[in-house]
This record gives C-alpha cells, structure tokens and sequence, in this order.
C-alpha cells in the first residue's frame, strides 16, 4: 500500500515561507494499493494537489470523510475530475454528530461558490455509509471508531496488501467530556500493532491548557499512544497553523533523542511512501 501526502495542516491553509516544506494545505491523503486502487482521506485544500493523480485514472473515484469541517471539505470545489464528464465519485461523509452528510456538496451552493454542484458534469454521490463492522471498498478493508472531536467524526483503520494503517486526524485522545466518546485505552486498542499510524499531534504539551477541548491531542499524548499501541510507523499530522518548519525539525530532533521504539516523522506534503 503506497500512502501519499498532498495535505498535512491542520485548521486553515498556512501559505508562508515558514510553513513552505512540510507545506499548508489541510487535510489529504491519498492510499494506493498494490493493484492501482485509490483511496483518497479527506478532501482539504491538499484535494486539489492531488487532482494530478486522477487525470488518466480509469476507476470510479472514492473519498473518505473523517468529518466536515471546513478543513477537510474546502479542496473539493477545486478537484479536476469533478469537472470531467466521465468521472465517478463516491464520497462517504463523516459519522458527525449532527448528521449533514451533504456538508461537502453544500459548499458549492447559494452564494458559496460560483458553480454549484448540480451544475457539474460528473457523477457525485453521497454514501452514509456504517464503517464500524468493517465494509470493503476494492482493495481496502475499512473498519471505524468514532471520534473525540466537537462535532464528532469517524477515525478509520485500514487494511490492505496484508498492511494496517489507522487514520485518526483531528482526535483528541484527554478530551473533555463533551466529545470523549473514547478513552486512551480504547484508542490504544484501536491502533494496536499498526504497521502505520497518522494520528493528530497539532499541540505541544504545554499549549494544551489553553487549547483544551478544540478537538486536538499533544505531540506528547500521540507519541504515549503510538508505544503504548506497538505502532511500527508513526505519522505527526495536522499541524497547528502557527508551528514553522524549523519547530518540526527541532521537535523531530527531539523525539529522535529519547529513541521511541517505533519509527515516526511528521507529516510533509508531498512525501510517498509504500509500506
Ligand atoms: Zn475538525
């Protein structure tokens, strides 16, 4: 399974020569199996990066939701195949606690935006769809827990080519009760002998007192996660609008000094990996 990053910040887009190498736009993923399938994990500005993939790709196109915030839905308008006529794409919205399963597709209605979504050439459909017994989408096996984020929204463990991967992006794993819909323990049972994990890390440890309840876990929170889950390959993600490039490699040397018993790396738009 190939994992490619188009999208890694979380929030808002940080366009800036500050924010230029690990890169600015929110959330987007996109996983690719042995056979050429694609899966594509939100739809934040990083979508329209990863347009490039889908110009020639023959199959229909799907797109996870974890949730609906503006930050995982605002690249949709700016994807290219939604704009083909042959293009087919299925999109399956996050277990919010609201349900507004058309959130996506809204953002390109009223006065949002100038081509509203019944305008376009594509086929688009929204697929609630219950994850949490596990569903087959191709080659991907996906199975979910809900999320701690106010809200609410879905966290995905994905298995494929006899790999594991778990994407939990805006969690926060020592939430207050208003969105605690799991504990550390239930996460770390979640994530359990991962061969990768993404999961939110969007705050140092001592931001979190004024950041408490935004939806978001530590640096720290998601490194305790990743030993205590035996993870193989952590990946910090989402990161705060304001943490620089040069604050990544500082905490990246950090981390690398207290030799964690897992490999890990923060997120970087554009990086590929296969696992
Ligand atoms: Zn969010």
């Amino acid at each position: 399974m190939k994992v490619t990053f188009y999208g890694v910040r979380g929030s808002v887009p940080t366009p800036g020569k500050e924010t230029s190498r690990y890169g600015g736009n929110t959330p987007c993923t996109v996983l690719e199996s042995n056979n050429g399938q694609k899966l594509i994990l939100d739809a934040g500005t990083g979508l329209r990066i990863a347009s490039c993939e889908f110009s020639d790709y023959p199959l229909p196109i799907n797109i996870l939701l974890s949730h609906h915030h503006w930050d995982h839905i605002q690249g949709f308008p700016f994807f290219s195949p939604v704009f083909k006529k042959n293009s087919q794409i299925t999109i399956y919205p996050g277990q919010t606690d609201t349900q507004h399963d058309t959130a996506i597709l809204d953002q390109m209605s009223k006065s949002y935006f100038p081509v509203k979504y019944h305008q376009v050439p594509s086929t688009i459909t929204i697929k609630k769809t219950d994850f949490s017994e596990g569903y087959d989408i191709g080659d991907f096996h996906i199975q979910s827990m809900k999320m701690n984020h106010p809200d609410g929204g879905t966290a995905f463990r994905i298995f494929c080519d006899n790999k594991l991967l778990i994407y939990a992006t805006d969690n926060e794993l020592l939430a207050p009760e208003s969105h605690n819909k799991h504990g550390v323990q239930d996460w770390v049972k979640f994530c359990e002998d991962s061969d990768m994990l993404i999961h939110d890390a969007q705050y140092l440890a001592h931001e979190m007192n004024d950041k408490l309840g935004w939806g978001h876990s530590s640096i720290d929170e998601t490194l305790n996660l990743a030993e205590l889950a035996n993870v193989k390959l952590l990946c910090l993600f989402s990161h705060d609008p304001l943490r620089t490039d040069d604050q990544l490699d500082d905490l990246t040397a950090r981390i690398l000094g207290e030799k964690p018993p897992y490999s890990f790396f923060f997120a970087k738009e554009g990086r590929s990996l296969t696992l």
